[in-house]
């Protein structure tokens, strides 16, 4: 990848939209150039300057104010133009065909984030809390986003990597006196380095599984035997009419997505196809990506015919030992000849979707669940993203293998898994990540990011 671009970019930078003031970005070695040919006085850095923005016509489009920030002191760290004018996308959109008239050219989505990453300013998970502070619902997650993009968690995963790079350079020195035992050459002392290190991978995948939360919400699937009332459990649950409500078992054959949010958390509720053997090609492919969905799932709601859950628990069996939470939901309560039975047991919940007996109850259960471990203010809090969690999961699995072959005394499978772990991590600030995985990241922003 080239590092160093050639070419100036141009972009609108505010929301779409009217609006009061509209900012144009140029980024590029000819930002400046451009605007003196638009009409820009001789420009201070960092000074705001008046100036009549002219087209091909010496026609005014807009009159603005001009900002140079020279390179490398730029957000990109490239020479760096703000137009700031009114906020019209008629007078923007000029602005923008003129810039390119003059040899700027459209910047892609997510283009100046992406220079900014490529010149260094900053890494890649920085670059990545600027699309979730932008994108962020609430408070708090604008201020993990923030604290992402000032460097937090990418302090912890280098935290992470300089405990990594000390244990490879003892283990990699071990090989070259591979005729000695590792004891004698300070074998315990890199099993404890080692233990450590995993210990403060443990800290990071906590906080980071928090910092995804807290940007994607809590994800839940509704999951349980046909007929058991999972979709009228979601109409409910999310007030409309969402999923398709039958008599005929077998007929949710898609996953369908409702989202609610719970004191600022999200939850995500799948209905999937009932778990079963058997059907056609379409239910047995509902059956894959309901799996799918419960491999990643923080929550599992197993919606049971509440006459008889005996056989709605047998049906489910083990596919879903590895999810964190799971609720059990007695649905169809208003059939019971007792129909004031409650539970004490916490994990499970008695309702009707069809008279919304228990709801509040399981509205409640739900919001200490989506709260558990993220509800309390937690010192340092930042955001992450699935991406890095799955990084630092890969890391966890190669620091562990790492010290299975210590133990084996296998140096150089060790040095192999702990130089393994060091990659996984350094995909997450952008060191190790390949073109086209940035290509991926960075088109998700929006234009003018
Ligand atoms: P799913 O296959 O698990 O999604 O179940 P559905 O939501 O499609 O519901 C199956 C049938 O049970 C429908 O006829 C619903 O009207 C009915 N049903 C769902 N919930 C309740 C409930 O709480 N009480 C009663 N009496 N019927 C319900
Ligand atoms: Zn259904």
């Amino acid at each position: 990848m080239d590092t160093i671009a050639t070419d100036t970019i141009v972009a609108i930078a505010t929301a779409a939209g009217a609006g009061g003031v509209g900012v144009l970005r140029l980024s590029g070695p000819r930002a400046a150039s451009i605007a003196h040919l638009l009409g820009a006085p001789t420009l201070r850095p960092r000074h705001a300057h008046y100036a009549r923005l002219r087209g091909a016509d010496d026609e005014v489009i807009d009159d603005a104010i001009v900002l140079w920030f020279p390179a490398p002191n730029s957000f990109t760290g490239e020479e760096v133009v703000e137009l700031q004018g009114h906020g019209s996308p008629v007078v923007l959109q000029q602005l923008v065909a003129r810039c390119i008239a003059l040899g700027a050219r459209q910047a892609r989505a997510g283009e100046f984030s992406e220079r900014a990453f490529l010149n260094g300013k900053l890494d890649l998970a920085q670059a990545e809390a600027i699309a979730d502070l932008i994108a962020a619902g609430d408070h708090r997650a604008a201020r993990a986003a923030r604290r992402s993009l000032d460097g937090v968690f990418s302090r912890r995963v280098e935290q992470v990597i300089e405990q990594l790079v000390l244990l490879r350079i003892h283990v990699e020195a071990a090989i070259d006196f591979a005729d000695e035992p590792l004891d004698t050459l300070g074998g315990a002392q890199v099993r404890r380095g080692l233990a450590a290190a995993r210990e403060t991978l443990a800290l990071l995948r906590r906080d980071a599984e928090r910092g995804r939360r807290l940007r994607d919400g809590l994800h839940a699937v509704l999951i349980g035997p046909p007929n058991a009332g999972k979709s009228s459990l979601l109409n409910a649950l999310a007030g409309s009419d969402r999923a398709i409500v039958t008599d005929i078992a077998g007929t949710t054959r898609d996953t369908l997505r409702e989202t609610i949010r719970l004191d600022g958390l999200e939850l995500t509720l799948v209905d999937t196809a009932g778990l079963r053997d058997g059907g056609d090609a379409i239910e047995r492919e509902g059956m894959r990506r309901a799996r799918a969905e419960i491999e990643r799932t923080d929550l599992a709601l197993i919606v049971l015919d509440a006459r008889e859950p005996a056989a709605g628990e047998a049906a489910i069996g083990e596919s879903m030992l590895a999810v964190p939470h799971k609720l059990w939901i007695h649905n169809k309560s208003d059939l019971l000849a007792d129909a004031g039975q409650g539970s004490t047991d916490p994990d499970r919940v008695f309702v009707s979707a069809a008279t919304g007996a228990g709801l509040d109850d399981l509205h409640a259960r739900l919001r200490s669940i989506a709260s558990a471990g993220a509800g309390e203010q937690v010192e340092g809090e930042f955001s992450a993203r699935t991406r890095h969690v799955d990084a630092i999961e890969r890391a966890q699995d190669h620091a562990r293998q790492a010290d299975g072959e210590l133990a084996h005394e296998h140096l150089e499978l060790a040095a192999e898994e702990l130089r393994l772990a060091h990659d996984a991590l350094g995909e997450i600030t952008g060191q190790m990540s390949a073109d086209d995985l940035l290509g991926r990241i960075f088109s998700s922003f929006c234009i003018g990011k």
